[in-house]
């Protein structure tokens, strides 16, 4: 039997801190065998978590740019230095395939944290000025304080790596609780930021239940800002739970992507972009290729170019380099895809290829197309977050952006075209945080990401998640040094009085 690994929940003042709580196992989904066990965490290891990050923060966040820099940019060597040991644990408790951990979720991360090592020197603001006679105005950027993160199971690494990362550089100091079933890279994680000289307490994890500790922690008093990535429903949810101390919320949430081809497409580019970006990290990605909106002289040839690529991804072991497709995170989330397609089927969708649950052990899904989907139906208007693409088409430019717009989502939107002002069109007119041409999925330190609409708001990634974690403070300074100031005016009527 495999070994499995005896740890602890959380990681709290720079250790590794045992939880409170019941007795949880992390499952290798793609085997159905325990990979972790430990206890989770519970309020009381919150409570210590952000206590010592309220701690810790105070002197992290008077820290000069250039010292969190040179933390940070340790903080990346190490994580770079244990590449290959968190690809292989990511795939252990996710089932991606390993070729991805290795080319995508580890240098991913790497270079995201170089990039908020670099970024940490780089706050700007408005000119100090006399903008009015008589004062000078600065801008100071101040740490918002101490962070509570809250991340999903699917890019575990990748997305505690987009929150702490920024909040750290802004000087902030962070409690995150990652996804139950996917904890390990985080633990991890925070480790290695021990080790690279980050001081205690500024990176704490504590892993437990969402209903318990992540509702404690987006509720907590001693929590300045919450950042949130996860469902829509969730999200909205931990809103809701940071509301209730009129706290700062960051969401990141779900999406429904549309794959817009247009009739002078380059078709074969269409073809392989509609199903590397459907099919990436098992369909389990945010911002993948879900509805692909076709012209309809190119429909049947799409259909069948899709059909033909994706009959030839490589399905199994995640751990061996030749395999394309791992499992999905879970029995239970298969189950959750499996269903969707299955109802799909019944209302008369055309599954062209896929939809069949294999035998054997494991949360495997084959790469599924779903041809001629009503624009009504579940499959085509809800997440699946599977290996799934449906395909339906439109009529003529105004109906294609109309399609693409005709969901509650708004995160990621691409536009297949070699003609110049149609990619103009659909780059202001679809309704997204991010709307790639002639390519889906590439994402980058530099940029940003976030959504509008039931994907959220706020960014992840680039100088503008530094503005997330950073409060703007305007300092104001008088420079007449007269008791009488010229503004008085309009409070007393009788300029003389003090004479
Ligand atoms: P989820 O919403 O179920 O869980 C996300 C996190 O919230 C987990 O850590 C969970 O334990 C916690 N949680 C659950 N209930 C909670 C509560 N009541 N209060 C506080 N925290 C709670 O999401 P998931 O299933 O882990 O991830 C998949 C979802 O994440 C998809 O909808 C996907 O689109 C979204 N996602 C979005 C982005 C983005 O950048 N927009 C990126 C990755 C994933």
């Amino acid at each position: 039997m495999a070994h499995v690994l005896r740890t602890k929940a959380c990681w709290i003042a720079g250790e590794s801190v045992e939880g409170s709580g019941e007795r949880h196992v992390v499952v290798d989904p793609a085997t159905d065998t325990p990979v972790a066990e430990l206890r989770h965490a519970t309020i009381a290891e919150v409570d210590a978590a952000v206590a010592a990050a309220r701690l810790a923060q105070k002197s992290w966040g008077t820290t000069t740019p250039a010292e969190r820099s040179s933390v940070l940019a340790a903080f990346a060597d190490a994580i770079d230095a244990a590449a290959e040991d968190l690809a292989q644990e990511e795939v252990a408790q996710t089932g991606k395939a390993v070729r991805l951990a290795r080319e995508f979720d580890v240098p991913g991360s790497v270079d995201n944290a170089r990039f908020f090592a670099g970024a940490a020197r780089n706050l700007e603001g408005k000119a100090t000025a006399e903008y009015s006679p008589d004062h000078t105005s600065s801008i100071r950027r101040e740490p918002m304080g101490v962070v509570g993160s809250i991340t999903p199971w699917n890019y575990p690494l990748q997305m505690a790596v987009w929150k702490v990362l920024p909040a750290l550089a802004a000087g902030c100091a962070v409690v995150l609780k990652p996804a139950e079933l996917t904890p390990l890279t985080t633990l991890t994680l925070a480790r290695l930021a021990t080790e690279s000289g980050l001081p205690d307490g500024v990176f704490n994890v504590v892993v437990g239940t969402g209903i318990e500790v992540g509702a404690e922690l987006a509720g907590h008093r001693g929590v300045d800002m919450v950042t949130f990535t996860g469902s829509t429903g969730v999200g909205r949810a931990v809103m809701s739970q940071a509301a209730a101390n009129g706290t700062r919320v960051q969401l990141e949430l779900g999406g429904k992507a549309p794959f817009v081809v247009f009739d002078d497409a380059d078709l074969d580019a269409a073809v392989q972009g509609a199903v590397a970006g459907s099919l990436i990290n098992a369909g389990q990605d945010c911002t993948a290729a879900t509805r692909a909106i076709v012209a309809p002289e190119l429909y049947d040839d799409f259909v069948a170019g899709v059909a033909d690529v994706m009959s030839s991804v490589v399905m199994g072991d995640p751990r061996s380099a030749a395999t394309d497709l791992g499992s999905l995170v879970s029995r239970a989330h298969r189950d959750k895809v499996a269903g969707m397609v299955d109802r799909a089927r019944a209302a008369g969708a055309r599954i062209v290829v896929g939809g069949e649950v294999p035998a054997g052990p494991g949360a495997f899904y084959p790469p599924t197309l779903v041809a001629d989907v009503d624009e009504h139906s579940e499959i085509y208007r809800d997440e699946v977050f599977g290996p799934v693409l449906t395909v339906s088409s439109f009529t003529d430019d105004d109906d294609a952006i109309r399609r693409a717009n005709d969901t509650v989502y708004g995160l990621a939107a691409s536009a297949w075209t070699r003609d110049v002002y149609r990619a103009g069109r659909a780059s202001r007119e679809i309704h997204a945080g991010c709307v790639w041409i002639n390519d889906h999925i590439p994402i980058i330190s530099e940029m940003p990401h976030g959504g509008v609409g039931a994907s959220g708001f706020g960014k992840d990634m680039s100088t503008y998640s530094l503005d997330e974690y950073l409060a703007i403070k305007h300092v104001m300074s008088d420079i007449t040094g007269k008791a009488e100031k010229n503004w008085h005016r309009t409070v007393f009527a009788d300029p003389t009085r003090t004479s």
